[in-house]
């Protein structure tokens, strides 16, 4: 077994990636050769910013703020989403003027979050710096960083019953339709001019550990993986690159990722999504993968494909099951701790 890895870097959407990190961070404050809390390894946190929003004239980053108040201590523990203790004053004060989008989720807390990042978007500052100076309330434990400080919006391609073929917005496919329209294609409008931001690429190659935790692979892994520039640094990193499959059975643990799956011709399984991101070794972008014990069966096929594999309880129930969890996922990319 290797070292304790100094420097872990973590490819991560909203609530799966969010829900990992804590087991992480609790993993590794308990597992510190020094016993410090995350004094000995710095986590990179790499945020999809795929999901992001102009909505009532403020920039929401539903993924960057699901980390951030999730390590922080401000989630909604209900919905995984938003603020704990939240109000929607605000939100229907809109609905009552009959101001669209009625259909996003803007809670009266989180609005001063929006307020903020847009304020300081406005003023030339950037969404990394934005993000920073967001995470000095939160202290999430992680360096937070969004793929990219550039616009690059996830957009879906849908037959509308009126319109024809259209694509719209992620977040109106997802929450107004709830991913029940059925999907053509994605398009990330924006991508070809988006650059990694600051740190990104370095992150990843510097990194000791990459991790791809059990978030969306079409939506919020596949998002990040499609800014030029981040695919590369995966496969070609020193680093052990590990995931942990958001798939257990047939169907994902949370979410409609079998939608987002459906949509790019991937099979709902573990096994699917690990052939999908494929082996390093053949230009993919795993070494190792983590299965749910109960999906032992397709361990063979995936070591066929160069991936090592191993399986483990993947339900993140609790902090002490999340941080087995990413116990685990160290232990099968060589790390003892
Ligand atoms: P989102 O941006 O909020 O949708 O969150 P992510 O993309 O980070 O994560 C969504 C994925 O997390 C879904 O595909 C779920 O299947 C997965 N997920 C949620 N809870 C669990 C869990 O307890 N265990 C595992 N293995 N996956 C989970
Ligand atoms: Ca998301």
């Amino acid at each position: 077994m290797a070292a304790f890895p100094s420097r872990i870097t973590v490819l991560s959407g909203g609530i799966g990636g969010a829900r990992f990190l804590v087991g992480l961070l609790a993993h590794l404050a308990s597992a510190n050769p020094d016993g410090q809390s995350g004094s000995a390894t710095t986590v990179t946190v790499i945020g999809n910013t795929g999901d992001d929003i102009w909505v009532h004239g403020v920039r929401v980053c539903p993924d960057l703020d699901t980390v951030m108040y999730t390590l922080g201590g401000g989630i909604s523990a209900e919905r995984g989403w938003g603020r704990e203790d939240e109000h929607f004053t605000v939100k229907d004060e809109l609905a009552a003027y009959g101001v669209e989008p009625t259909w996003f989720g803007l809670g009266d807390r989180d609005l001063a979050t929006h307020l903020i990042r847009t304020q300081s978007l406005q003023s030339g500052f950037t969404l990394s710096e934005v993000t920073a100076a967001l995470c000095d309330r939160w202290q999430p434990g992680v360096q937070l960083l969004p793929m990219s400080d550039d616009r690059a919006e996830t957009h879906v391609v849908v037959q509308d019953p009126e319109q024809g073929r259209v694509a719209i917005h992620f977040q109106e496919w997802w929450i107004r339709h709830r991913a029940q329209l059925p999907a053509e294609s994605f398009v990330m409008i924006g991508i070809d001019d988006a650059r990694p931001a600051p740190g990104v690429v370095e992150a990843i190659l510097e990194a000791d550990l990459v991790i791809l935790p059990p978030s969306n692979p079409v939506v919020s892994v596949g998002a990040i993986l499609q800014v030029p520039g981040i695919a590369d640094a995966l496969r070609t990193t020193a680093a052990p690159v590990v995931g942990v499959s958001p798939i257990i059975g047939t169907a994902p643990v949370r979410g409609m990722a079998d939608a987002c799956l459906d949509a790019i011709g991937v099979e709902t399984s573990a096994m699917g999504v690990a052939l999908h991101y494929g082996a390093r070794s053949a230009g993919g972008y795993l070494d190792a993968w983590l299965i749910a014990d109960s999906d032992a069966a397709s361990a063979p096929a995936i070591s066929a494909a160069g991936i090592r594999v191993d399986d483990a309880p993947l339900l993140m129930s609790d902090p002490q099951a999340t941080a087995a969890l990413a116990a685990a996922t160290m232990a099968l990319a060589g790390f003892s701790a």
